[in-house]
């Protein structure tokens, strides 16, 4: 059944495409008149997959990457405008990395949520505890990791970042395998997608009302130091001034202060560690003041 849609799909597709006939040849002029070139973007229908075979109909149709690509590419051209397709682009690339701990306990379990239906969530990598490396989705696929989440005015985290799970039950720490891993993986992404330093985030970073991940085990200041995220100046932590706003400080870091004192929490969960009680100390003030000055 699968490759019989496959191939109901390829065909759409193909059909669809040689009457569009408005691809324009890198070989022609370079020229390209527009109103000829014009086809009214209703034209382009979204084909319809249906399952004919009355004993499968309550199977759900899966789909291959491309043929799912193919129908969200389709659903992208909007139909009150006019088309012609413009000859230089690329796919959007990752800005961000959210990390998660997954609160399972084993990679195997982990693996099999981003495989069940009904689950409905899914991460870019998930990392063993022994640093095996498992990618499920290419990195130009919005994965279904962050859920309802904020960062700065960014309200869309899925669809800019790469999601990596690590598997660790949130209590306890992460192994020196893990980590290295992580950090080599961490590396190729911010190289190969031009991640600034400052978006490797966690997950209880950008929803601190719902996710705790990862834990205070998680090195975020070993991770700094190698150039993800950031961390304060340890040796020079100077005087908070006395019209210094953390509330604003927290909003412009990042953090979604709607829910002020969850965003203290998660705050604190990633740079005091030992405390995260949902209030402001005068230390942790002084911590915040000098990450705020140092990088925002
Ligand atoms: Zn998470």
């Amino acid at each position: 059944m699968r490759g019989i849609i496959g191939l109901c799909l390829v065909s759409v597709f193909v059909s669809c495409a040689t009457k569009k006939k408005v691809t324009p040849q890198p070989t022609k002029a370079p020229i390209i008149v527009v109103d000829s070139a014009k086809i009214k973007a209703e034209t382009v229908q979204v084909p319809q997959i249906q399952n004919q075979d009355p004993e499968e109909t309550s199977l759900p149709v899966i789909l291959t990457t491309e043929d799912r690509v193919r129908l969200m590419m389709r659903e992208g051209i909007n139909k009150q405008a006019d088309w012609t397709e413009a000859m230089h682009y690329d796919l959007r690339k990752p800005n961000y990395v959210i990390i998660h701990h997954t609160a399972q306990t084993s990679i195997a379990q982990t693996i099999r949520t981003f495989q069940v239906p009904h689950a409905k969530v899914s991460s870019h990598y998930v990392i063993g505890r022994d640093g095996q490396v498992v990618q499920m989705l290419n990195d130009y696929l919005r994965a279904w990791h962050a859920g309802r989440s904020k960062w700065g005015n960014i309200t869309d985290i899925n669809s800019m970042s790469i999601g990596i799970e690590l598997d660790n039950s949130g209590k306890e720490p992460f192994s020196e395998a893990q980590i290295s891993a992580l950090l080599t993986l961490l590396d190729t992404l911010k190289t190969k997608y031009q991640i600034p330093f400052t978006n490797f985030i966690g997950h209880a970073d950008i929803a601190p009302t719902r996710k705790d991940d990862p834990s205070v085990f998680f090195p975020w200041k070993r991770l700094a130091q190698n150039g993800f995220g950031v961390w304060y100046d340890e040796s020079n932590l100077e005087m908070v001034p006395e019209n210094f706003n953390y509330v604003d400080a927290l909003r412009i870091i990042g953090y979604d202060v709607t829910n002020l004192k969850a965003a203290i929490t998660a705050f604190k969960r990633k740079f005091i560690v030992v405390d995260v009680s949902d209030t402001m100390t005068a230390y942790d003030r002084r911590i915040l003041y000098n990450v705020y000055r140092r990088y925002f």
